[in-house]
């Protein structure tokens, strides 16, 4: 979100619609702004849009759910806005995708509840979301030989996913590493709840995973820096 003017800002929305649109909102930055509630980080709801001559135009809304809770908890807080960069960053302005808006919410919805590791909250995003931008990593075969029986082998960027033992002497992943891929992959958001995790395991996917993203996708984001779970 941007101020625009003395009273006027411009948020950034994404949406089921349209994908992620830029709207104006008259008089949002008044305290007894209409709409003031709406603009806020988070914020999830029914907004009613109208086209202007040079850009949307917040008219007014509904919430459905401000997440506002985030803000008291500087972690949650540092990773809820990691998301949101990551989403702006890696999509166009009007390009629909309603799974990636799923992704966020969902997501959202968990971090509030409290009820999932955050390093495993963000892993897990992270593979989903670099998945739905169409560059999911091939964790089940091996990208050269097609092999699914893999014990140990090397998680390759330029390649795009895992090379087995018999295809390379080099090596980054074992076999409890390659588990866990699988299972981030293949797993729902709802389930994250009761899956068993090894710390160390995750803050190495999560290394791999960040270097993939900036591999394909060469954006940097801000936030990566402040979270520290
Ligand atoms: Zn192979």
């Amino acid at each position: 979100m941007r101020n625009y003017s003395d009273y006027d800002k411009i948020i950034t929305i994404f949406t089921d619609k349209f994908g992620k649109i830029d709207v104006l909102c008259n008089g949002a930055r008044k305290t007894k702004s209409k709409v003031l509630h709406l603009t806020q980080q988070f914020c999830f709801g029914e907004y009613i849009i109208s086209k202007g001559k040079d850009m949307y135009i917040l008219n007014s809304g509904a919430l459905n759910n401000s997440f506002q809770t985030l803000l008291t908890d500087y972690e949650k807080l540092m990773l809820g806005t990691y998301f949101l960069e990551f989403i702006d960053k890696s999509t166009e302005i009007e390009s629909k995708n309603i799974y990636i808006l799923a992704l966020l919410l969902k997501t959202l919805y968990i971090l509030e509840s409290g009820v999932v590791n955050l390093k495993l909250l963000k892993v897990v995003f992270d593979f989903k979301l670099i998945s739905l931008l169409g560059y999911t990593p091939q964790v089940i075969k091996c990208v050269i030989c097609g092999n699914i029986n893999i014990n140990n082998g090397l998680f390759s960027n330029e390649h795009g996913g895992i090379i087995c033992s018999n295809c390379t002497n080099k090596k980054n992943l074992d076999n409890n590493e390659i588990k866990f891929f699988r299972i981030i992959r293949n797993i729902k958001l709802e389930e994250l709840v009761k899956l068993n995790y090894d710390e160390k395991i995750i803050r190495k996917i999560e290394y791999l995973l960040k270097d993939y993203i900036n591999y394909y996708l060469s954006i940097k984001l801000n936030t990566q820096d402040f979270i520290n779970i």
